[in-house]
């Protein structure tokens, strides 16, 4: 099912755990929030991204070890890293200057791999957040 123009339902349930990983309708209609307002035009302006998370079940979540208040287990989350393009200055143009009402966007390493977490402002409580995560410990970012 299509999203947005460059994103589907299916990149945005896709897991390696082996869980059941369906949507319900609400979040689904938030993962199609997530693609049209803020991962669409992160692909327009940088080009391809790849998803490395996105919704998560109960389950995978806690097989990825996510947090049970995870913005992902709504549907309001996606991991991704950028293909074509330097994951600090994507990360960078979307706190500062793309205009994106995001909640949190955070800027995460685990050993090598790196990634951004990006989601929807959801039910208010964390707004234009901008984080990095280190692999221990989050920090604020001061671009
Ligand atoms: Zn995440």
């Amino acid at each position: 099912m299509q999203l947005s123009r460059n994103f589907t339902l299916e990149e945005l349930t896709a897991t390696t755990t082996g869980f059941l990983n369906r949507p319900d309708s609400d979040e689904i209609n938030r993962l199609a929030e997530l693609a049209l307002h803020i991962l669409q035009p992160i692909r327009e302006r940088w080009g391809r991204i790849r998803i490395t998370s996105g919704f998560r079940s109960p389950s995978v979540n806690s097989a990825v070890g996510g947090v049970s208040t995870s913005q992902h287990c709504f549907g309001e989350a996606a991991d991704f890293a950028p293909l074509d393009a330097p994951i600090d200055e994507v990360f960078s143009w979307i706190v500062k200057d793309s205009g994106l009402q995001f909640g949190q966007c955070i800027n995460e390493r685990r050993g090598e791999r790196r990634w951004v977490h990006v989601s929807l402002p959801g039910d208010g409580r964390r707004i234009m957040e901008a984080l990095v995560y280190d692999g221990k410990s989050y920090a604020r970012f001061v671009g």
